[in-house]
């Protein structure tokens, strides 16, 4: 951590109590610590977005274009005639406060504007003045306020202090989501030049190479013949990780960090194993080399954009399905937003398991499968052989990525492989798990070194219910589903949790997993002796 980062003791010296200025006030400071840097002007150029250029959110002047208000509510009135569900939001607010303190960002920083009613508001108003009748007349009086620089500027900076999870939104009685707000807000900040460039950059590495960290093809290739080096060392085993093969009946797609993190690559290494032992005929592909998506953080159209390139390459291939690796935006994209955006995928076939004869139903429309179902379905037919004593190392608790628990639903395929490759498991208090995760606190692009201490507040509660597992239980290691989190968690961890690691379930699978002709395996897939075993296994 940076010398400047304030300590543990201060940061949970949290203020929650009335901040004494309306909330009609847009005025914010851009402290150092809590906002993101903008987006470089070659990353804009490179994508073709509006008004790049050189300034920071701590700037007087942002450079907007004369007409920027304008064109702020030219797209907002566009996308309430697109989206009904942003009118719908605008609307039907009552304002029960039922969603005011169950947002990451608010509990850890007590400030008002982050509880997710008020943070839509910050919209609302806006809406208010300009689209309905009453704010036209009343102004104020109704909650109406007009648009104005320091209005946009507080969009920006509470826009950006959202994670995008959709936790308020389980607690919402009329299911408001107040993520689709915050997406449209950055959308609308985009169309002036207003973005961070720890989205940007990725996007624009996106759109120019396949994946987010802008590596090219051979870089690709030299990391996946890395790893099946790095296998075949530990286990003894080579397998055969094919790149654009033509004809392989399945698309394996995953997040970009897998082949080039820690730790998600011994998720990596769990995969090929896997794959290897139940002779999966799959290939990867060196141009969807990335199933991550920042445009779900940048706007609907740059998801789109960005998305094609997965069936593009399905279909280049002529593979019959998709199988998809661990991450938490990514399955956003694919399960909510893939059909419908670039579909229809009627070149694949709806998938089924070639080892399990198991049709994947749910997968009808997007013909793509999630890995932990894949996997767990495996398990269920008894294709598998584990040794789950081979994780007797890990003391296990298991963090609901947001994406995949709320946005999917995708929450006991994790923990029946956990529980099937761990002898020692426990859960985490129940309001901090399942539909009610709480986010690592780092999402939605939001996970970059200058934004360092909003991350901490908001990665407070899930840290906190790691601690309560940690001294409880002894749990040594967070298990989790998603490509951010598995970057994010380790520094929020080491900060309010030490002494507990985070891992991929497929690390799980591929330390537990006994494949035809290994060598007895004396270390798992991080290379650390497996020699000090436990005896005892414990679920909880
Ligand atoms: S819970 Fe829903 S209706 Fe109630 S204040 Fe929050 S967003 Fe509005
Ligand atoms: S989506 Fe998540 S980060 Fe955003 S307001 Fe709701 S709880 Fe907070």
């Amino acid at each position: 951590m940076a010398d400047q980062t304030p300590s543990p003791e201060q940061l949970t010296q949290v203020d929650y109590g009335p901040k004494g200025k309306s909330w009609l006030d847009p005025h914010v400071e851009f402290r150092k610590g809590t906002y993101c840097y903008s987006a470089a002007p070659k990353n804009l150029t490179y994508l073709g977005l509006p008004n790049p250029r050189q300034w920071q959110p701590f700037d007087q002047d942002w450079k907007l274009p004369p007409d920027w208000k304008d064109i702020i509510l030219a797209g907002m009135k566009e996308r309430l005639d697109r989206y009904r569900s942003f009118r719908l939001f605008m609307d039907i607010c009552v304002r029960c406060g039922a969603c005011a303190d169950k947002c990451h960002f608010y509990l850890g920083s007590g400030d008002p504007k982050n509880m997710p009613v008020l943070r839509a508001e910050l919209i609302r108003s806006v809406y208010r003045r300009y689209f309905t009748a009453a704010g036209r007349l009343l102004g104020s009086a109704v909650g109406a306020r007009d648009l104005t620089e320091d209005v946009l500027k507080e969009w920006f900076y509470y826009f950006y202090q959202c994670t995008e999870c959709r936790r308020c939104s389980v607690f919402c009685p009329y299911g408001i989501d107040t993520a689709e707000i915050t997406m449209i807000g950055r959308e609308l900040l985009t169309l002036v030049g207003c973005n961070i460039n720890w989205v940007i950059e990725p996007v624009a590495n996106c759109f120019r190479t396949g994946n987010h960290l802008g590596i090219q093809p051979h870089g690709f290739k030299d990391s996946i013949d890395f790893a099946v080096d790095e296998l075949e060392e530990i286990t003894g085993v080579r397998v055969d990780a094919s790149i654009n093969r033509k004809g392989a009946e399945v698309l394996f797609v995953m997040p970009s960090a897998d082949y080039f993190g820690t730790p998600h690559y011994y998720t990596l290494l769990g995969y090929l194993a896997l794959f290897h032992e139940i002779g999966l005929d799959y290939t990867l592909t060196a141009y969807a080399s990335d199933g991550g998506n920042f445009g779900l953080f940048t706007s609907h159209e740059m998801i789109k954009r960005l998305n094609a390139k997965v069936y593009t390459e399905a279909k280049r291939l002529g593979v019959k399905w998709i199988l998809g690796g661990e991450c938490g935006h990514m399955w956003r994209v694919l399960h909510q937003y893939m059909d419908t955006m670039n579909g229809p995928a009627d070149f694949l076939e709806v998938p089924v398991s070639p080892i399990t004869d198991t049709r994947f139903d749910h997968a009808a429309s997007t013909r793509m499968v999630h890995i932990c179902e894949f996997t767990a379905d495996l398990i269920r037919h008894g294709r598998l052989n584990l040794d789950a004593s081979r994780n007797d190392h890990w003391n296990v608790t298991f963090h609901d990525s947001c994406n995949p628990s709320r946005a999917m639903g995708l929450i006991e395929e994790p923990r029946y492989i956990i529980r099937n490759t761990c002898r020692t498991f426990h859960e985490m208090p129940e309001n901090t798990i399942r539909e009610q995760t709480f986010c690592c606190g780092s999402g939605s692009g939001l996970g970059t070194d200058e934004n360092l201490e909003m991350r901490l507040r908001g990665g407070y509660p899930r840290a906190n219910a790691v601690r309560y597992v940690r001294d409880k239980h002894g749990v040594n290691v967070l298990a989790c589903i998603c490509a951010i989190d598995k970057a994010t968690l380790p520094p929020l961890l080491e900060y309010w949790s030490p002494g507990v690691d985070v891992a991929g379930v497929h690390e799980f699978v591929g330390n537990a997993l006994v494949m035809k002709g290994e060598r007895a395996r004396t270390t798992d897939l991080r290379g650390e002796s497996l020699a000090s075993a436990k005896e005892e296994p414990a679920h909880a």
